[in-house]
């Protein structure tokens, strides 16, 4: 599974080849999940503006979460719920006008929320009188189980 491609960190380091998949729903999703599993290894990646080498596996299954977007406000209970892929740009265009901020934005709002979450990203936080989001809560998609969830 997955299409031939080099891919490097955002840093312009040597790249390395790798097998990439590109899921565009759940259903792709557990088909590389499944894939991993049965083959070597694997490594998921988003918008790989990691500097180094955080996001690719050389000869490896690579699984590109950057096409799983969706995200939902729940303005009662202060949360959003987001897909691996939604980027810091598109929930600070939802969340921004409303009142709400993500908790922590580093130098780029090109990044993606699992990319944000596995990096544990640090830096320009939100202002004082803005009302934060809550802290990132990680949702799991297990390349063992082939299963994703909270
Ligand atoms: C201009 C610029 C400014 C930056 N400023 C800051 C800053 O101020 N503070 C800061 O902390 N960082 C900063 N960064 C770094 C960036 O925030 C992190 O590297 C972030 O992790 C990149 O997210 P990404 O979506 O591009 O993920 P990628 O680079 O593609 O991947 C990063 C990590 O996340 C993992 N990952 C990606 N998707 C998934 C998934 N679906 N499930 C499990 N794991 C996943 C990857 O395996 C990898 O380990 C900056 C980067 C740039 C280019």
């Amino acid at each position: 599974m997955g299409a031939p491609a080099t891919v490097r960190g955002w840093g312009g380091g040597s790249g390395v080849s790798v097998r990439l998949v590109r899921p565009r729903g759940l259903d792709e999703l557990h088909r590389a999940l499944a894939a991993a599993r049965s083959s070597g290894g694997a490594i998921a990646r988003g918008l790989g503006r990691s500097y180094g080498d955080a996001a690719q596996l050389s000869g490896e299954l690579v699984i590109d979460t950057s096409g799983l977007t969706g995200f939902e406000l729940d303005e009662n209970r202060g949360t959003v719920t987001a897909q691996a892929g939604a980027t810091l740009r598109e929930l600070l265009a939802a969340l921004v006008p409303r009142g709400w901020m993500v908790p922590v934005v580093p130098g780029t709002q090109h990044v993606t929320v699992a990319g944000a979450i596995a990096g544990d990203i640090h830096g320009k936080n939100q202002a004082s009188r803005a009302r934060s989001g809550p802290t990132w809560r990680r949702s799991a998609c297990s390349p063992r189980t082939a299963r994703c969830g909270s």
